[in-house]
């Protein structure tokens, strides 16, 4: 591509990142680093009333953290801002001054209460509800005698009759008809720019080169290039990506569980395993492989090569997804990620010893499927949260699982520290000493070591209890039980 690329993410500060939304926001960020090309990250917060600062500082929060850096964007500025929608409102008047002075936008003085009763009337009708112009040739006089009146117009687009037609890179070839699309609202009654207007007046003026975008703005983008032709500007390539469903094919949402970035970051997710996930949905690398990081992704990605189907969300994928990216960490990284969560579930962070909680992390690594299960695991490590599940108990109390305990006991008690180097040795000595072995002699030492029927190995956890915590802990089995 001979033109530099220049692309967009234009959330609306209205609540959290959507995945939905996070992975519109990958997709350009990907393609413009694939050609070298620019993201910028445009605010689009017009209405006032549900646009809030700390949902926009939250977005920008969750982008950063997903890996997406933007060249030009409200925090960092750049030529063609401000990037705030609401920054940006006498640019728009003056357009659609423009757009009036024309003729091509017009003043509508039509109330709620008349438009719902035309409304109703097309829909009894069978008729497909629009507005029907009927202030489309007001005279000036009737104009002015409105306006003295108080009342505030909005400015509606004059559509004219005839076919749209642009290539989407995603659909291919797309038709619409502007019969039956209305007048449509560029500048409310309050003042502010509807989201078809302001987005075209900056896609324009921020000389974005594609918009890629989900499908539920396919509709939009035929009133959008009635625009660009009115203002005698260029359109930009459009691409509308399927959006991801749930399990029932409806569009992904609470219903289906977590739905916002921020719910899968505090549930422990790494943001390479969202990426991958999401970027994956719908989009199959020609290697055809499941794990694929950022820097792989943008060697491979293709606009035309997302599936024109939507995907259906699948957390399990994810998850599995996560637990590829967690064993990839080294011990000392999943120690730093884990931390925050050991806190988070109300242990003192001033009593864990960073070096040990390092070996530890190390040995849960097979088992994290996201960050914050560390939680079920740390009974076995931290005493302090130690206690025997159910099930364990039972387990415990059984005679002949009580006979073999007492013999665990005995051989450790003359046994040296257990170490990573002696342990499989201290494991076939129990297993001579008992004549257990499989599960009839691991069931009833895990439980009395860790307190649960499930964990890391013990080869790996007994060396980290040590002999003392491990002798403790069984006699408390044997007596307390
Ligand atoms: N603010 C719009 C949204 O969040 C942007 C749509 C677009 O990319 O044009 O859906």
């Amino acid at each position: 591509m001979n033109v530099h690329i220049r692309v967009r993410f234009a959330p609306a500060p209205t609540g959290l990142l959507h995945i939905g939304n996070a992975r519109t926001a990958l997709f350009n960020y990907i393609f413009a680093k694939r050609h070298g090309g620019t993201f910028i990250l445009r605010i689009e917060d017009t209405d006032v009333e549900r646009s809030t600062e700390a949902s926009m500082d939250r977005i920008l929060e969750d982008l950063q953290w997903l890996g997406i850096r933007w060249e030009e964007g409200p925090d960092r500025g750049g030529p063609d801002g401000p990037y705030r929608q609401s920054q940006r409102l006498p640019l728009y008047r003056d357009y659609a001054e423009q757009l009036f002075r024309e003729a091509k936008a017009y003043k509508c003085f039509c109330s709620n209460k008349k438009l719902e009763a035309l409304r109703k009337e097309q829909i009894s009708k069978g008729e497909m509800p629009r507005y029907d112009g009927r202030c489309r040739s007001l005279s000036k006089a009737e104009i002015s005698k409105l306006e003295s009146e108080g009342l505030r117009p909005v400015l509606r687009f004059r559509v004219g009759k005839g076919s749209i037609v642009f290539e989407d890179l995603v659909h291919e070839r797309m038709h619409f008809e502007s019969e039956g699309m209305g007048d449509f609202i560029i500048i409310r009654s309050d003042g502010m720019a509807a989201y078809n207007f302001a987005c075209v007046i900056d896609d324009h003026l921020m000389h974005v080169t594609h918009v890629i975008r989900g499908e539920d703005h396919l509709s939009n983008t035929p009133r959008q290039i009635l625009i660009y032709q009115a203002l005698g500007w260029q359109s930009p390539v459009f691409a509308h990506h399927p959006l991801i469903l749930g399990g029932d094919r409806l569009p992904l949402s609470k219903r289906h569980g977590a739905t916002a970035v921020s719910q899968y970051r505090e549930e422990g997710f790494l943001p390479e395993a969202l990426v991958n996930y999401l970027v994956l949905l719908g989009w199959t690398p020609p290697s055809g492989e499941e794990t694929l990081p950022l820097e792989r992704i943008m060697e491979d990605f293709s606009l035309s090569a997302i599936s024109k189907s939507a995907p259906i969300f699948n957390r399990k994928k994810l998850e599995w997804l996560n637990s590829h990216y967690i064993r990839k960490k080294t011990e000392e990284q999943l120690s730093e990620l884990l931390f925050p969560y050991l806190e988070k579930a109300g242990l003192q962070i001033r009593q864990v010893d960073p070096k040990h909680f390092t070996k530890i992390s190390g040995v849960l690594k097979e088992n994290l499927v996201a960050l914050s299960q560390i939680e079920e695991y740390m009974g076995i490590f931290f005493d302090g949260k130690f206690f025997f599940e159910d099930e364990a108990k039972t387990i415990l109390l059984d005679s002949k699982n009580r006979e073999t305990l007492h013999i665990i006991l005995n051989v450790l008690e003359s046994s040296a520290e257990i170490t990573p180097d002696n342990c499989p040795s201290f494991l076939s000595q129990l297993e001579e000493k008992t004549g257990r072995r499989g599960k009839d002699l691991y069931a009833p030492l895990r439980a009395g070591v860790t307190g649960k029927m499930k964990g890391p190995e013990l080869v790996k956890t007994l060396p980290l209890l040590g002999k003392e915590r491990m002798n403790r802990r069984l006699r408390m089995a044997l007596e307390i039980l």
